[in-house]
């Protein structure tokens, strides 16, 4: 019954390290967010302990009648909080959320249609060495080049041409909404399914302020962690006609025994994700994105600011553009570091520099909207980035106004 100070001290001096970074520096990485005390008390707990193979009444291990009554509550919650016929809250991650419903509903050798990674996609969209690309044959779409924005008609005629067998409509650097009545007569027309991966923008959705997908696709993935700001993990949404093959690519066919701990946390996070105060916390999330794009657009970077995206934002994330900047990708993140602000460096559509260096920087609000962050807040984080991306800054100057921003908003107070 030793704690883990006591039985671990190398570890737990690493996890107290973990603990003040993330209370001392400004997350905003836009995959990332800051789970509540009782996610990480639920995800803490005994339950760990418990197999549980199988499904809520039909388990292959004894004594599951406590986590049948967890995952029974998770699936409502989550099913509730986006109107969705079914649901299966085991994957272990997005990832896994993804390859359990591609393995449910094609056949290795088929064809998907999907955003590029480079272009904005996620690796388990067809990435050539991700499982995607290797078992099935990838038809990538992409963004316009002068818009910024995902060329429906080329979606379309790649459709037409390629006949697809699964359309995959999502994106983890993607700075607008997608429109999923128009990817749902795509893949109508071709007779293709429609998956839609909403990993990022699920709490914004869940929150009213963001399009539904669940009433055009088939299939809807999502993580938990991002926008949703529960534990790490995934969820897979269907109609219920699609249940039974999702359920069982699930387990048995991707995973053994489900994380009934993760589970009991996630329900904790849908439920806190059907609350007036998380609506609330996804409105500052999409204010504080719009600031800082306004702000580092007209700021005095170079004479034209500093360019994002799409020229803004619809969601929690900017899109700085450095293409025409001296700064690449890894130097921009390394001065952001440097004051106390961590991003990561994201490959822009079209990068002349290579994938490890890239020319832009992805940019979220979710955590610090969750710290509580209000407009006026961002205001000035969007003036700190700016004064950083400046050649020679003053990093002392803008780290002190970093502290000052951490310290009026203390994460965790009482861990
Ligand atoms: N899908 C999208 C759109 C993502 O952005 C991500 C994560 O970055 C994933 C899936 C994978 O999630 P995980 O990292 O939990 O496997």
């Amino acid at each position: 019954n030793s704690s883990l100070h006591e039985v671990d001290p190398d570890v737990a001096a690493a996890v107290d390290a973990e603990l003040r970074r993330q209370q001392s520096t400004l997350e905003m990485i836009a995959s990332e967010n800051f789970a509540p005390v009782a996610a990480l008390e639920a995800q803490g707990s005994v339950l760990t302990n418990k197999y549980a193979e199988g499904y809520p009444g039909r388990r292959y291990y004894g004594g599951c009648e406590h986590v049948d009554v967890i995952e029974t509550i998770a699936r409502d919650r989550v099913k509730e909080l986006f109107g969705a016929e079914a649901a299966n809250v085991q994957p272990h991650s997005g990832a896994s959320a993804n390859a359990a419903a591609m393995f449910a509903l094609i056949k290795p050798g088929d064809t998907i249609l999907g955003l590029d990674l480079a272009h904005g996609g996620h690796l388990t969209h067809g990435m050539k060495i991700n499982f995607s690309g290797k078992l099935y044959n990838v038809v990538p779409y992409h963004v316009d080049e002068k818009t910024g924005l995902v060329d429906m008609e080329e979606v379309a005629r790649l459709a037409r041409e390629h006949r697809p067998q699964l359309v995959i409509a999502g994106w983890s650097a993607y700075p607008r909404q997608l429109d999923f009545a128009a990817f749902r007569q795509i893949a109508d027309e071709v007779g293709a399914l429609l998956m839609v991966d909403m990993a990022h923008f699920a709490g914004l959705v869940a929150a009213g302020l963001h399009p539904n997908p669940v009433p055009h696709a088939d299939v809807v993935t999502t993580t938990t962690h991002k926008t949703l700001g529960g534990p790490r993990g995934g969820v897979i949404l269907s109609k219920q006609e699609l249940a039974k093959k999702i359920n069982s690519a699930v387990f048995p066919g991707q995973q053994g025994g489900p994380l009934e701990h993760v589970i009991a946390a996630k329900a904790v996070s849908f439920k806190i994700a059907a609350s007036d105060e998380f609506r609330d916390r996804q409105q500052r999330t999409l204010d504080g994105a719009r600031v800082l794009a306004e702000r580092l657009l007209r700021s005095d970077v170079t004479e034209h600011g500093v360019s994002v995206l799409s020229g803004g934002t619809d969601v929690h994330l900017v899109l700085v553009d450095l293409r025409d900047s001296d700064l690449d990708g890894q130097q921009a993140e390394d001065r952001l570091h440097e004051v106390g602000i961590t991003v990561n460096r994201n490959a822009v559509p079209n990068d002349p520099r290579p994938p490890m260096v890239t020319s832009g920087l992805r940019i979220g609000t979710p955590a610090l909207a969750t710290r509580g962050f209000q407009a006026d807040d961002f205001r000035e984080v969007a003036d700190i980035i700016a004064e950083a991306l400046k050649p020679s800054p003053d990093t002392a100057a803008l780290a002190a106004r970093v502290t000052a921003l951490a310290e009026k908003y203390p994460l965790y107070p009482g861990l």
